[in-house]
């Protein structure tokens, strides 16, 4: 496919590039400050920035292009009616690693029978937004408005506890992302499927797998 990557030079994109361009994927990087000048190229690819995403989404979808944003903390509900209107896909997952898609779906499960849970999601200080996009989502996921504790550290790249509590007994998920490279797999799932998608917009990679 012929992709635009917003956010190219950032730390996700950067490790992400080489990895779909070496799939076959010819990419273009979009930096900010750059033109938004993406009309007839197959999809645009967003890890920048909550204030940037938006705006590259609005160009994207006006120019005919469907979207694949992983960039978190904004609310692309918005453009849910936009893509439709247009007949293009967005697709946006907090989490584009499948083992944390996993750690998610087996919090859902345990949630079931032990209903006391708190998440505690862990991230390199250069993160922004707080609580994270996979905590947030999470959460959403267990029910029961559980704490999300938020941890910036150097040395931390993206890390996730859901620790369920019940007399006697604790059950810990965890998911520890060692390598940007882990979004790969989701993103070029996320490319492979995007024209199987309906129009409009579609959450998370769980819908994919
Ligand atoms: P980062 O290192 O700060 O990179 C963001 C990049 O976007 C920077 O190069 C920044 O340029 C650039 N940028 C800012 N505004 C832009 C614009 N208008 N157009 C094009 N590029 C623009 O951050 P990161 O660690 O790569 O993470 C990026 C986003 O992805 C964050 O929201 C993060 O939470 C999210 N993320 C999501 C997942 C997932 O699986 N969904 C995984 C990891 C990260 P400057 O440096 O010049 O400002």
């Amino acid at each position: 496919m012929k992709l635009a990557f917003f956010g190219a030079d950032g730390k996700v994109g950067r490790a992400l590039v080489p990895l779909l361009e070496r799939s076959g994927h010819s990419v273009r990087g979009v930096e900010i400050g750059d033109p938004v000048d993406v009309a007839g190229l197959d999809a645009c690819v967003d890890f920048t920035t909550p204030d940037a995403a938006p705006s590259n989404v609005r160009a994207a979808l006006e120019q005919g292009v469907s979207c694949v944003v992983g960039t978190t903390g904004w609310d692309p509900q918005p453009f849910d009616e936009l893509a439709r209107e247009r007949g293009l896909r967005l697709f946006v997952a907090p989490n584009f690693s499948i083992g944390a898609v996993l750690m998610m779906r087996f919090a859902a499960q345990a949630a079931a029978y032990l209903p006391r849970a708190e998440i505690i999601e862990l991230h390199s200080e250069a993160k922004k937004d707080a609580p994270s996009g996979t905590a947030a989502a999470t959460a959403k996921l267990i029910g029961g408005d559980p704490a999300i504790h938020s941890v910036r550290l150097p040395g931390l790249v993206a890390h996730q506890e859901v620790i369920f509590g019940a007399e006697g007994q604790l059950l810990t998920i965890r998911h520890d992302t060692t390598a940007r490279e882990s979004f790969a797999d989701g993103v070029l799932l996320a490319l492979s499927k995007l024209t199987e998608l309906p129009a409009g917009l579609t959450i998370g990679l769980d819908a994919l797998l």
